[in-house]
C-alpha cells in the first residue's frame, strides 16, 4: 500500500474505532431502595435489554427491602415475632438462607458481625429511617441489661427449615449485609438477562459485571471526611467493593458522634476506625466483613481479616491514616490531596483449622 493510501486507511480505521467506542451505549438508572440510592450503569447493552434490566432490578430491590426489613411487616419481621416465643417455627425460604449464611459469618468473625443484636440496634435508634439529629444516647442501664442477656445469632437452632431461639432477646437485623446480598442477586439477575457489562452501586457499595468496553470498570472510594474521593480503583469482573463508615448514619449529642456500627462486646458504637473498605468476590461476605473489621478496630482488624479469608482491605483511622493489605495497596491510586500516608499491612497467617468457611459463600 502506498504511504498516502495507508495513512488514509489508518485514519479511517481510527475513526471507525473511535466511532465504535462512541457508539457503545451507556445506560444509567437510579432508584431508591434499602435506604439509599441504587445506581445501575450498563455498558454496551441495547436499549430494550437495558430497560428490562432496570425494571427487573428495581422490582427485585423493592422485594428484598420488604422481605428483609427487620422492623416492618414482612418475612423477616415474622421471623422476629416468632423468635421471641422461643418455640420452633418454619422460616420462610426468602429468609432461611440468610440466617444460615449470617450464622457462619458471625462465627467466622468471632461475633463482631452479629445480626442477632437487633434489640441493641433498636435501642440505639438505628432501626428507623432517620437516626440523625441531636439526641441523647440510650440509658446505660438499658444497654447493660441487654448486654447481660448476650443476644447472638449463634443462639439460633436451625434444623432443616425449622428455627428457634434459645434466647428470647435475639432479634435479627440484617442491615450489615443485606445490601451485599441484594447486590449479589442483582448481578446474578443481570447475568441471566444476558447483560455482560454492568455496575450496580448501592450508595457506594457495589459490584461489577464484566468490563467497561476495553478497560475494567473504574470506581472511587469515598473519603470518610469531606465529600471527595479518597482513592480510585479498577474493579475486575465479579468483584464487590463494600465500605462501612461512621459517617453514613449517626446522631450527635454534646459534641460527640454516635454512629450505627455497634460493638456487640460493649453494646456501643465501635471506636478507633472511621471507615473500612473490603474488596472481595462475594458481595454479602464483603459487606459483613466490612462491618466486622470496623468493629475489630485498628489493632485487631488484620487478624479478623485473615480469619475471614479476605486479602484486600483498606482502613482509615480516626487520625486519617490509611492502612491497606499488600494486595489492595498495589491496586489503589490515592487521589485525595494532600495524599494521606498509606501503610501496607500484611495479614497474619491463620492457624490451621480456624479459617472461615461461610456456608453460603462463594460467588453465584
Ligand atoms: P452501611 O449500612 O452503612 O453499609 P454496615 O454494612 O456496616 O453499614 O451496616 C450497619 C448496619 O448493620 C447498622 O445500621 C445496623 O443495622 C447493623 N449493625 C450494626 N452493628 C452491627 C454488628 N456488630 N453486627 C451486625 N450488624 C450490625
Ligand atoms: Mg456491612
Amino acid at each position: 500500500m502506498r504511504p498516502r493510501v495507508r495513512a488514509a486507511a489508518l485514519l479511517a480505521a481510527a475513526l471507525l474505532a473511535a466511532g465504535c467506542a462512541r457508539e457503545a451505549p451507556e445506560h444509567r438508572y437510579s432508584f431508591l431502595a434499602m435506604g439509599t440510592v441504587v445506581e445501575l450503569t450498563l455498558h454496551g447493552a441495547p436499549a430494550g435489554l437495558a430497560e428490562r434490566a432496570h425494571r427487573a432490578l428495581e422490582a427485585d430491590f423493592t422485594y428484598m427491602e420488604r422481605t428483609w426489613h427487620a422492623w416492618r411487616p414482612g418475612a423477616l419481621g415474622r421471623v422476629n415475632t416468632l423468635l421471641a416465643t422461643g418455640h420452633w417455627f418454619s422460616a420462610a425460604p426468602s429468609v432461611l438462607p440468610l440466617i444460615v449464611e449470617a450464622r457462619a459469618l458471625a462465627e467466622a468473625s468471632g461475633g463482631l458481625f452479629d445480626p442477632g443484636i437487633g434489640k441493641l440496634i433498636a435501642l440505639w435508634g438505628f432501626h428507623g429511617d432517620d437516626p440523625g439529629g441531636e439526641r441523647p444516647p440510650p440509658d446505660a442501664a438499658r444497654i447493660a441489661a441487654l448486654l447481660a442477656a448476650r443476644p447472638s445469632i449463634l443462639d439460633l437452632e436451625v434444623r432443616g427449615i425449622r428455627v428457634r431461639s434459645r434466647n428470647p432477646e435475639v432479634q435479627l437485623d440484617f442491615g450489615a449485609f443485606a445490601k451485599g446480598l441484594a447486590v449479589d442477586r442483582a448481578v446474578e439477575r443481570l447475568r441471566r438477562l444476558g447483560v455482560t457489562s454492568a455496575l450496580v452501586n448501592a450508595g457506594g457499595d457495589l459490584r461489577v459485571l464484566g468490563r467497561h468496553g476495553d478497560r475494567p470498570w473504574r470506581i472511587g472510594i469515598r473519603a470518610p471526611r469531606g465529600n471527595g474521593i479518597l482513592a480510585a480503583l479498577e474493579v475486575a469482573d465479579g468483584e464487590a467493593v463494600f465500605t462501612s463508615g461512621d459517617y453514613e448514619r449517626y446522631f450527635t449529642w454534646q459534641g460527640r458522634r454516635y454512629h450505627h456500627i455497634l460493638d456487640p462486646r460493649t453494646g456501643r458504637p465501635a471506636r478507633g476506625l472511621v471507615s473500612v473498605t473490603v474488596v472481595h468476590d462475594d458481595g454479602s461476605e464483603a459487606d459483613a466483613a466490612a462491618t466486622a473489621l470496623f468493629v475489630a478496630g485498628p489493632r485487631e482488624w488484620p487478624a479478623v481479616a485473615a480469619r475471614l479469608g479476605l486479602t484486600q482491605v483498606l482502613v482509615v483511622d480516626e487520625a486519617g491514616r490509611l492502612q491497606a493489605t499488600p494486595a489492595l495497596a498495589r491496586r489503589l491510586r490515592i487521589v485525595a490531596r494532600p495524599a494521606p500516608p498509606l501503610e501496607t499491612v500484611p495479614l497474619p497467617a491463620v492457624p490451621e483449622g480456624t479459617a472461615a468457611a461461610p456456608a453460603g459463600g462463594g460467588a453465584p
